[in-house]
């Protein structure tokens, strides 16, 4: 095939313990997956999951020991942070069974979310898309991923956000209301999941405003710390 241009370069995330990269297919995200942050947000109960995209570009791997740069993006008073476990799929499916679904899980890494809150709840007032607030550049920084193999029992995994150091958000992935084997089973009836998806599986209570010269450091039991500071544009 010739392109008529270079095509840019394929969005891709670190692996822990490796040279290689994951290639990102897309990046899908659940909404309101813990209930003390449904309730934050005006929700109760467990209904169905609600999913949402981010464009695989919007990705922003920060290597472990390194610190990503978050430019302050534009349009936005309220840039708050959510952090997240990360699901990377190997393989993926259509209508997948639970138990398919785990087999399809490459590993395992935290992200951030990044929303801009103040666009966010505007579109929801007035029943406008989300893309804005949450799909824009760089809005989904995510840590090494690390293989499913080293990790014992996922839903152990706890995840943690400090900004400047002061713990903000706190979450264990027991605690979520659907279940990752769920998630991509209910997400494999609407899309066709691929190799190199990433899935978003919620935040837990605690999401807040970051604000310039920030310092974000998320982690998750036995998972590669993520560390990210907010720069101006
Ligand atoms: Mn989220």
């Amino acid at each position: 095939m010739r392109y008529v241009f270079a095509p840019p370069p394929h969005a891709a995330v670190r692996i822990v313990g490796s040279t290689g990269w994951f290639p990102v297919h897309r990046v899908y995200c659940v909404g309101r997956n813990y209930a003390d942050h449904a309730q934050e947000m005006g929700a109760t109960g467990r209904e169905p999951p609600f999913f949402f995209m981010k464009p695989a570009d919007a990705v922003l791997s920060v290597a472990e020991g390194e610190t990503g740069v978050l430019r302050y993006p534009s349009l936005t008073r309220e840039l708050h942070h959510e952090v997240e476990l990360v699901v990377a799929m190997r393989e993926g499916g259509t209508n997948l069974s639970q138990d398919d679904a785990e087999r399809c899980i490459y590993g395992y890494a935290v992200g951030l979310d990044m929303t801009r809150r103040d666009l966010q709840s505007e579109a929801k007032k007035l029943g406008r898309p989300w893309c804005i607030a949450k799909g824009f550049d760089r809005s989904a920084p995510v840590g090494g991923i690390t293989p499913a193999a080293w990790i014992e029992d996922i839903s152990k995994v706890e995840i943690t956000l400090d900004v400047n150091g002061i713990r903000r958000q706190q979450g264990r992935v027991a605690d979520l209301i659907w279940k990752i084997p769920e998630v991509i089973a209910h997400l494999s009836t609407a899309w066709d999941l691929k190799p190199g998806d990433l899935i978003f599986t919620g935040t837990p209570a605690g999401v807040g405003s970051v604000g310039l010269s920030d310092l974000m450091t998320a982690n998750g039991t036995d998972l590669a710390e993520l560390r990210v500071r907010v720069m101006r544009a």
